[in-house]
């Protein structure tokens, strides 16, 4: 209504000028402004908003920031700790649970992308099941429509803790859509204008470069992300709302019934005591990336309205590869960690993630009495098969089941192969007192040392499978 009157007041200010412009002056209409999003948070499942909410109740309330939030998944395949349904029937309570816990921070933008729900730790199986590719397409669109300025979401790598593959799966989506979607040969559809009435297929946006990335992580170890990005209060009382923002993230999160077993004054005695909460006090963002100047420390919004220095035309970022394998100029053969270990070492570099804190020796948890699959990878000399010795040095009562002795490897640049270790089962007692424990697996070729591979493996009660 406020634009067609003003379009008013422009015909008529022309017509009385007497110019025949007015026939010609239309007011073309610009991006829905009510979709405009200052935070952007993309989280696996419904409740993995809370990684983030302490932060969101603050920008909402006090800093008068607008923010939307993007799932990838509706949850479906967790456990229901509230009522009977289970499966699809979840994840469609889920969904609601999910859009009523942001309600109440006042966010009302909500979408879902169409990720499974995939209980592993393997982040290639959750975008293997996903539809990777579907799915990038539908997040860089939601990007091009919300038009964030940063985006928070799950830490890409591998960690003991929580580790699921859906979380990393999501870092791996938005940091690829962040790299994306200010290219416009990149989907282009969806930049494409309306060719009919009835458009059914072509979106009208525009190309979008957000400035900054932020992760949350799960892994056991929080102390190790100190210093890696701005820090937040989650105990500070909110100005406008009277309350602490922790508080105002638990109030959201107990919209999540299907998730707790807890009793609302559980959880009120469990989160108001900082060793308990899940919000430590002060709170980290891990700095990811930017396309504006600053350092990872400063604040989230500093420099944010400065235009971004790196243009899709630009060379992706190269920032050498993580640790000692990967660089490509070592002496072959080399043997490295293989499958999602060696999927990383390249994702990094290949996306900027420069100063990413990954874990000092890689690392996993898995479930006591599992067998542990270490997956690897020899690279070597392409011209002709090569015959190859692994030595795998496992902790005391770890049984090594396949994978160690003699291979010849086909001719080709890498070849993939696995150690199965067969894990002891340990007692209750023994759990809470189990630390982590280092595996070794050495190569030979043709009599000569041809690298190492280290892996520390926490045994624990339960665990994702790998
Ligand atoms: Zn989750």
């Amino acid at each position: 209504m406020k634009a067609f009157l003003k379009a008013s007041v422009l015909l008529t200010i022309f017509v009385v000028g007497g110019t025949l412009r007015a026939q010609n002056s239309q007011m073309v209409k610009g991006a829905d402004d009510r979709f405009k999003a200052d935070i952007l948070v993309v989280v696996a499942h419904p409740d993995d908003e809370a990684f983030f909410t302490p932060y969101a109740a603050r920008a909402i309330n006090d800093m008068h920031k607008r923010v939307a939030v993007v799932f990838s998944t509706r949850g479906g395949s967790g456990v229901n700790r509230f009522s009977r349904e289970r499966g699809p029937a979840m994840a469609n309570e889920r969904e609601i649970e999910a859009r009523e816990a942001c309600a109440k921070l006042g966010i009302a933008n909500v979408w879902f992308l169409d990720g499974k729900d995939t209980a592993s730790q393997n982040v290639l199986d959750s975008l293997a099941s996903w539809g990777h590719g579907a799915n990038l397409e539908r997040l860089v669109g939601l990007i091009r429509l919300t038009r964030p300025d940063v985006i928070f979401t799950h830490f890409p790598g591998i960690f003991i803790g929580e580790n699921h593959g859906d979380h990393q799966a999501t870092g791996v989506l938005v940091t690829e859509a962040f790299d994306l979607a200010a290219n416009p040969t990149v989907f282009p559809s969806q930049l494409a204008g309306d060719t009919q009435h009835y458009e059914l297929y072509l979106s009208n946006l525009q190309p979008w470069q957000p400035k900054k990335i932020y992760f949350g992580s799960d892994a056991n170890d929080g102390k190790q992300f100190e210093g890696s990005g701005p820090t937040y209060s989650v105990r500070e009382v909110s100005p406008t709302q009277k309350k602490p923002y922790w508080r105002l993230a638990l109030e959201a999160a107990m919209s999540h019934r299907t998730q707790s077993r807890m009793s609302d004054e559980q959880w009120e005695e469990m989160m108001s005591d900082p060793k308990t909460s899940w919000w430590p006090e002060p709170s980290t963002l891990i700095f990811g990336k930017s396309v504006v100047d600053g350092k990872a420390t400063d604040d989230v919004f500093a420099h944010i309205d400065e235009k971004p220095d790196r243009s899709f035309t630009k060379e992706t970022v190269s920032c050498g590869a993580h640790g000692e394998e990967g660089t490509g100029n070592e002496k072959l053969p080399r043997i490295g960690l293989g499958g999602v270990w060696l999927f990383y070492e390249e994702f990094y570099p290949a996306h900027g993630l420069c100063q990413l804190r990954v874990a000092k020796m890689p690392e996993i948890g898995v479930k006591s009495g599992a067998t542990l699959v270490v997956p690897l990878a020899i690279r070597h000399d392409s011209s002709k098969p090569l015959p190859v010795n692994l030595a795998v040095k496992a902790p005391e009562g770890w049984r090594v089941t396949d994978g160690a002795g003699q291979y010849v490897l086909p001719a080709e640049e890498s070849t993939s192969v696995a150690v199965h270790i067969e894990t002891p089962t340990l007692s209750a007692e023994e759990l809470k007192k189990a630390v982590s424990q280092e595996l070794h697996i050495s190569a030979e070729a043709g009599g000569k040392p041809a690298g190492e591979v280290r892996l520390r493996v926490l045994l624990k009660a339960s665990a994702l499978p790998q």
